[in-house]
């Protein structure tokens, strides 16, 4: 019973729903506008809602920061909605996310008062040049190892409307991943 049923809460107040699956790490349906108890269990109910994968995605000012959650722990992450595509545009679970934050450097950009996502330390995924001083992200611990010093977990995809995160990287990074 790898299947849970995920929440997609839009910043205007909205919920939309779908299937999660624990054994692929990753939401596995279309968006629903309605949920139902079916056997004890929440599940998205009614027809699910159109996509339209063939158009493009919609400009990055015109993106929309969504936080997601699924049964049954109410596992949280944010992520980004495509209203062009009407889909997610990701991550899809938060391994994906996480997997993106071990894989880049969070990095101050040079000058421009953004923080970036790179994997050569000179360059953002963006192309801006950045500042050779990656910020702190919290580490995969490797077991029996001591995580007193590590730095509280960064979702990095919550800072989506902040102002501060390079959403050019953010993007780059899923394309990547994804
Ligand atoms: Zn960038």
């Amino acid at each position: 019973m790898g299947t849970w049923m995920a929440t997609i809460r839009f910043p205007d107040g909205v919920e939309r729903y779908a299937r999660y699956s624990t054994v692929v790490e990753a939401l596995v349906s279309d968006l629903y506008p309605a949920s139902h108890v079916h056997n004890y269990r929440e599940e998205p109910a009614g027809e699910p809602l159109p996509t339209f994968r063939d158009r493009p995605r919609a400009p990055v000012d015109q993106l929309i920061p969504v936080v997601i959650s699924h049964a049954p722990d109410d596992d949280r992450w944010h992520a980004v909605y495509c209203p062009q595509r009407c889909m997610i545009v990701g991550p899809v679970s938060p391994y994906r996310s996480w997997r993106i934050q071990e894989a880049n450097d969070l990095v101050p950009g040079d000058g421009d008062g953004l923080r970036h996502l790179s994997q050569l330390r000179e360059r953002g995924l963006c192309g801006a040049p950045v500042v050779d001083a990656p910020l702190t992200y919290r580490r995969y611990l490797s077991w029996g190892e001591d995580g007193d010093d590590q730095p509280p977990f960064t979702d990095i995809y919550a800072d989506w409307a902040g102002g501060e995160m390079c959403r050019d990287c953010l993007l780059l990074a899923l394309d990547q991943a994804e």
